[in-house]
């Protein structure tokens, strides 16, 4: 079996995105407009020579944005309970938010292999905005641009060096 690696992250965040960039497939919906991806898409992916099958969350499709939202906690719970791996997504344009430290939260209380992303840093000039995600107290976080590509291919090497 494949190793399964879920993207999870509140809305908006760039997950779809960091899906399609590394599935390099247009099966998850990218948009403006948080909560357009439909509970869970299943890509495969490959980097080098490992195979994996990537899931891309979202499950914020019943007009409801709000990610405490049982249903929506339900989903990602789950997506997180089938993976073997787990990566966050965080947002480093929006900056940190309460539902960030919340799925950290979760992602410490189950064994399982988690990566921590910062994403929509689109060059070294943007590093800077990394500052305030060193606060979270997160050992290693990678910054990348799931639009431009920034940082990927080192992310990549690390996620799939575990399995
Ligand atoms: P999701 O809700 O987490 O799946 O987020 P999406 O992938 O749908 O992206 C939400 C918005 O963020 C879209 O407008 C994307 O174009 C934008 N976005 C995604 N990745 C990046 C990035 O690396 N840099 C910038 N500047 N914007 C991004
Ligand atoms: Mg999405």
């Amino acid at each position: 079996m494949k190793p399964i690696v879920a993207i999870v992250g509140r809305p908006n965040v760039g997950k779809s995105t960091l899906f399609n960039r590394i599935t390099r497939s247009r099966d998850a919906i990218v948009d403006d407009l948080p909560g357009v991806t439909r509970d869970r898409i299943f890509g495969d992916a490959r980097w080098n020579d490992k195979l994996f099958t990537l899931v891309d969350t979202g499950g914020f499709a019943e007009g409801d944005d709000d990610p405490f939202a049982p249903h929506i906690r339900r989903q990602v719970t789950q997506a997180i309970a089938d993976a073997d791996a787990v990566v966050l997504v965080l947002d480093g344009k929006g900056g940190v938010s309460p539902f960030d430290a919340d799925l950290i939260h979760t992602l410490r209380t189950v064994d399982k292999p988690a990566h921590f992303v910062v994403n929509k840093i689109d060059g070294e000039g943007q590093e800077k905005n990394m500052a305030e995600f060193y606060g979270l107290g997160i050992e290693t976080l990678f910054p990348v641009s799931a639009e431009h590509g920034y940082g990927i291919s080192d992310f990549m090497d690390a996620l799939t060096a575990t399995f």
